[in-house]
């Protein structure tokens, strides 16, 4: 591509790491849960002239002049997501999934009023009210957690919370959880007590979007979420609502808390908002959680234990404690093979954050790269075998040996790859 060939001319040190960045997503096992890859057509999508454009306010209704041709691709982008979700309302332009919680809150919520979330540690994300984040800083906060015996969620503790503390906002959805969410007990919960029920489904919006989990559109009061996800579209994040709510979504994100919208990610997110709606992505959401079904079994029957003894959906969480690691030091040895996932908490974790006695694995990205049960049959004996012999390095040098073969057999943007080494 003449656009590769430009930016090594012009830039050969800002090429140079996008050069490997690219080999390194090629070369190894990108298990981070939170992670995927965008079609070249997504990639493509961001990569011109709409990132030019101010575009403040919404299609017909903008404070700029020039704004034709950005207001198809953001009416496009806004009916497609409407169409995939069944929803009334659609807000494409917030920049992150953080930035869609923001506004929600900013829409509905007074600095000091309450949020009722679940608990960092237990699968929460930072913007459902970390002491570190904006959430934490501007609003109340009381905290769910798992039930310690079953390691789900708890609605009886939710409601018993709710009652007592009377939240402004439910925050339901989640970073790290491994099982099917009850949307509809939360919004029972969110009535008794005057709520408004906010289903944050960044994670899980893919397989929502595909009828592999449960939709909360038409149950939580909004709906945000991340498109780069199991979306597999571009960074950014959406806000879903009904007509009633439409007025508050949008007044919130623009002005509330963001000036002008990428025209060039909105762009991409109308591409992968089309893929979505195709057949071929609900068979893709399908293999995602059949990968992650298969890759828990494998990984029991090595005698691992996993949070709530398995999945629904396209994570699992290992709890390292059995095996004397702690998240930090298994997240080291799986990337000395070529395996990358992150550490994290698990619920009750002792350990700080930065240790953590857990690790998260998730399947969508090795999903789209078109791998299936026999492969992750192999990779969870891998990683079981390399978490049960951390003194083993010849191991995770054999493992290394094998995923570099595994992964030619699964090229990651085989055209792309091309054109880049050309450039
Ligand atoms: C990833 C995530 C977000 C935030 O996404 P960013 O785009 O990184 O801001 C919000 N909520 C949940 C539950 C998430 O997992």
């Amino acid at each position: 591509m003449e656009l590769f060939r430009l930016l090594k001319t012009q830039d050969p040190e800002v090429f140079g790491s996008i050069r490997r960045e690219f080999e390194r997503q090629h070369g190894t096992l990108e298990m981070i849960a939170s992670e995927n890859f965008a079609s070249p057509a997504v990639l493509a999508a961001m990569a011109q002239a709409m990132n030019n454009k101010y575009a403040e306010g919404y299609p017909g209704r903008r404070y700029y002049g020039g704004c034709a041709f950005v207001d198809e691709v953001e009416n496009l982008a806004r009916e497609r997501l409407k169409t995939l979700f069944g929803a009334e309302h659609a807000n494409v332009q917030p920049h992150s999934g953080t930035q869609a919680n923001m506004a929600v809150y900013y829409g509905v919520m007074q600095p000091g009023e309450t949020i009722l979330a679940m608990h960092l540690s237990h699968g929460g994300h930072l913007s459902h009210g970390s002491p570190v984040s904006f959430a934490g800083t501007q609003y109340q906060v009381v905290y769910y957690t798992v039930n310690p015996r079953t390691e789900r969620i708890d609605l009886d503790q939710v409601r018993d919370l709710a009652r007592k503390h009377r939240p402004k906002v439910i925050v339901t959805g989640y970073s790290a959880y491994p099982r099917t969410i009850p949307f509809e007990g939360f919004r029972e919960i969110a009535d008794e007590v005057g709520a408004y029920l906010v289903a944050d489904i960044a994670h899980i919006a893919g397989l929502v979007a595909a009828g592999v989990h449960p939709s909360p559109v038409g149950i939580a009061h909004f709906v945000t979420g991340t498109t780069h996800k199991t979306l597999r579209g571009p960074r950014g994040g959406f806000i879903l609502s009904g007509k009633d709510l439409a007025k508050v979504v949008d007044k919130a994100v623009f002005p509330g808390i963001q000036g002008g919208p990428f025209m060039h990610v909105i762009a991409a997110k109308a591409v992968a908002f089309g893929e979505a709606l195709k057949p071929e992505f609900r068979a893709y959401a399908r293999q995602i959680v059949q990968n992650a079904r298969t890759l828990a079994e494998v990984l029991m029957e090595e005698g691992l234990r996993l949070v709530s003894g398995g999945t629904d959906n396209h994570l699992m969480l290992v709890d390292l404690r059995p095996l004397g690691l702690t998240g930090k030091a298994a997240e080291k040895l799986l990337e000395e093979a070529g395996i990358t996932v992150n550490k994290n908490t698990i619920p009750f974790d002792p350990e700080k954050p930065t240790v953590t006695s857990g690790i998260r694995i998730g399947t969508p990205a090795l999903t789209t790269r078109g791998m299936k049960e026999p492969e992750m049959r192999r990779i969870g004996e891998w990683i079981a075998a390399i978490l049960k012999n951390p003194e083993d390095e010849g191991l995770r040098a054999r493992v290394r040996k094998e995923v570099r073969a595994l992964v030619e057999a699964f090229p990651l943007y085989p055209e792309l790859r091309k054109t880049l080494a050309e450039a």
